[in-house]
This record gives structure tokens, sequence and C-alpha cells, in this order.
């Protein structure tokens, strides 16, 4: 493996506070040393240098939340596909959900997803184990086994844990345990039938509502079981502004819970579906420009700290149908930097620093893998390295992404900031570095 010596990117390391122009030298998969001087040509060797100069040098960033569709729907997304579209993404850990088919809800299957992983996979992958077995919302499914076997957290993702009294052990268990519940917020009772947010395009469209509601009461249900047992609860994919108020009284108090928000629930609303458009048909729904705006705010406030793609690949059969028919999702990995970037850093909510630490740190600690030393940058640490040009305008073009799903309403947007370099565990898996001075692409029209 070649040593590797980034230079002169602005290096960001939220979990140290490290803000500064710096040379990082990567050798056997460790960090060797971030220093702001220039090194002298005896500490370089024959690394192989690579300039960053006007580029962000970041810990690799980790997407808690992406469906990679093995074992069970190979034709929408494989383990190979989807983690070559994270290493594209500049994404170097990525956690996967359970709701493959079969589910993974045993310890072997757990045991199949971190093999294939290591067979096929581009960057690292950490299971999230089903709550129930089947997802079914009956029984508990072995949950010990399945953490001795690797799993970071669990979630019926795709599925509601519907029952408070369920709930209430699977949130027992997870205090046990000591890893994270992820919870799919939905009322299952509120949404029969629904396709898209309840409001007034969904009657113009004539399309069952979704409403708030079903997002808000499982949040507000979930905080208040939880309140005495004190296991880490996650909201996954927030999308209404109640349920980030019961968030942030809860964080008020104290409590040991946090919340995760998509690139598309922070840029687009309802009106996106106007026309009948299948790629903006998504669970939970998009939803209205005050609910975006809370979701903006809740970031800049710190009462959402987590982002999270909610990478959803489906093939173009289950998309190009009737509204009411087509599959909920939108693939997320390849566009998720500018899109947050454009959401929260051009809106001014936050700062690169914040927004590096909501993709690293802060999805890392959630999972307990900071304790491996992912998601930060630091001498002695593994070599999880995302160079991204903050400057570089592209066109998101669907068709040339690495996953396999082409369902993204963002097709066509011009958007600023590129993953240009991903290294996972000292090896380069992607590298644009050397297209980064490359003449800007036209615009979409
Ligand atoms: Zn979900």
């Amino acid at each position: 493996m070649t040593d590797l010596l980034l230079r002169g990117g602005r290096v960001i390391d939220p979990a140290s506070h490290l803000d500064a122009t710096a040379d990082v030298l990567v050798s056997r998969g460790r960090v060797v040393s971030i220093e702001t001087a220039p090194l002298p040509p005896s500490a370089i060797g024959d690394a192989r240098v690579l300039e960053a100069e006007g580029c962000l040098v970041v810990p690799g960033l980790i997407d808690g939340h992406v469906h990679l569709r093995e074992p069970g729907n190979e034709r929408a997304e494989t383990i190979a596909t989807g983690t070559a579209a994270a290493v594209a993404g500049g994404f170097t850990t990525v956690c996967c959900m359970p709701n493959t088919t079969p589910a993974l809800d045993t310890a072997a299957l757990v045991h199949f997803i971190r093999l294939r992983a290591q067979e096929t996979g581009r960057c690292r992958v950490f299971p999230i184990a089903a709550a129930t077995e089947a997802r079914a919302g009956e029984r508990l499914s072995p949950m010990h086994a399945m953490a001795a076997a690797g799993a970071v957290g669990f979630s019926d993702d795709g599925s509601v844990v519907a029952e408070a009294a369920l709930m209430r052990r699977v949130l027992a268990t997870c205090a046990s345990i000591g890893l994270p519940f992820l919870q799919h917020c939905q009322e299952l009772t509120l949404t029969e039938g629904a396709s898209m947010h309840e409001g007034e395009v969904s009657a113009r469209l004539g399309l069952i509502g979704w409403p708030r509601e079903a997002e808000e009461l499982i949040v507000e249900r979930d905080l208040r079981l939880n309140r005495a047992i004190g296991a880490r609860y996650h909201a996954q994919h927030l999308s209404a502004a109640g349920s980030v108020e019961a968030l942030r009284e809860a964080r008020r108090r104290g409590e040991p819970v946090t919340g995760e928000v998509s690139p598309h629930h922070l840029l687009l609303t309802d009106a996106a579906c106007a026309g009948y458009d299948t790629h903006a048909k998504m669970n939970p729904p998009l939803r209205e420009e005050s609910d975006r705006r809370a979701l903006i705010e809740a970031v800049a406030e710190g009462v959402v700290t987590i982002l999270g793609t909610d990478h959803a690949p489906h093939t173009a059969e289950s998309k190009e149908v009737d509204f009411a028919a087509a599959s909920f999702g939108v693939v997320g990995l390849e566009g998720a930097v500018p899109l947050y970037a454009e959401a929260l850093v051009e809106s001014g909510a936050i700062d690169w620093p914040r927004l590096v630490a909501m993709m690293t740190l802060e999805p890392a600690r959630l999972h307990g893998i900071d304790r491996l030393g992912l998601g930060r940058l630091a001498e002695g640490g593994p070599a999880d390295i995302t160079v991204i040009d903050p400057q570089r305008r592209w066109v998101i073009d669907p068709q040339r992404f690495e996953t396999l799903g082409r369902n993204s309403p963002f097709a066509g947007r011009t958007v600023i900031g590129k993953p240009v370099l991903t290294i996972v565990d000292g090896e380069i898996r992607f590298d644009e570095l050397a297209c980064r001075n490359a003449p800007v692409a036209p615009s979409a029209t």
C-alpha cells in the first residue's frame, strides 16, 4: 500500500476542533501525522503527493441510514453497487437497514452482511438489525445475539414498531445492550393508502394524504416511553415541525435522544409532487415550507445533530407507475454533500465544520463506532479520509451514478461542492481530485 500525502488542504476535524491548513500523511492504513508546518522531505519519503489546496480534508463521511437491498432485491442494489455509490459520494462508512428479504433478524444474517461487505464492499458497512422478527412488530428478535455478531443499532425501518408494549421492551433491551434504537415514525392507521403529505397539493391531485401527526404521535409516544428507560433513541428521517418540537423538549430535559434529516426533506416540499412525479414520493413524505424551515432551524440550533440520506434505490419498474402505486424512496449517497451544503451552509444555518461533524463524529457516536476511531481524523487513527472541493459546480445526473437506483428528484439540478477523493483504511477508493479544476459544467435548463 503506497503512503499518501494530502498537501495544503483545509483540514477539519470536529472531534479535536481542528480547522487549519495542514498536510496529512497516511501510511499503512493509519494517519501518521497532521502538520500545519510543511513536512521535511525526509518525512514525506516516497509517499504519493496529492495536492489538496482549495479543498476540505475531513474524516471519512458516515451515512447511518442506507438501504443496500442485499439480500433479496439485488436488482435494486447490492452491497457492491451501494458501497461504490457511497465512496463516490465521499462516504467511507455506511450503516445498512434491515428491511431486506429476508429481514436482517438473526445473528447469521448479521454475519452474512459483514462477510459480503468484506468480499464485495468498497467501504465499511455496519449492519442495523431488525428489532422484531421479520420486522413484523410481534416478537422481539434475538437482539443480544445480533449485537454480539456486530450489529450497531436496531430498527424495523420501513416499518414502525407500532405496539407500545413491544416498543417498551425494545427500548429496555436496547438500553441493556447499550445500542441505539432507530425509529421509523409512522402511525399506521393515519397513513392507510396515503402516498404524499396531506395538504392543498394532495387535495388538488386527488391523492390520499399523510398527515404530520402520523410522525409526531410516534415521536411523542416513544419519547414518553423512553423517559423512564433512558435508551439511546433516534428518530429517523424527520419531516414535520411538531416532531422537531418534541425532540427539542426531550433534549432540553437531558434525554439521550437524537434525530436525523435527509437532503430531500431539507430542500423540497410537497410542491415537488405536483406533476405526479414519483421521484418525489418518499416515506415520510415531503411536507410544507414551514416544516422545511423548522428542520433547518433545528439543525442550526443543534436539536437535530445527524444527517442521514435514507438512500433508497428502486428499480425503474417500481417508479414508472401511477403515483399511488409507486415505491417510496429516493437515492441519496451521490448527491448528499452538495445538497446538504446548499440547504445548511449556503443558507447560513451552520458552517462547514458543523456540517462535517453531523456527517462524521455525530453518527459515529450514535452507533458506538467512534470507539474504532471512526468519525475523526487523528494521528494514529484509521485513515478514512474524504476530500471535498467546496467550489466545484456540477449537474446531478442519475444516469452516471454508481448506485443501480436512478430515482432522484434532483436530476438536472446544478449543485456546488463535490467529494473528489475518498480514502478507506489508507486506500484510495474514489479519485476525481485531478478533475477538480476542470471547466465548469453547463447548468441544466
Ligand atoms: Zn424509514
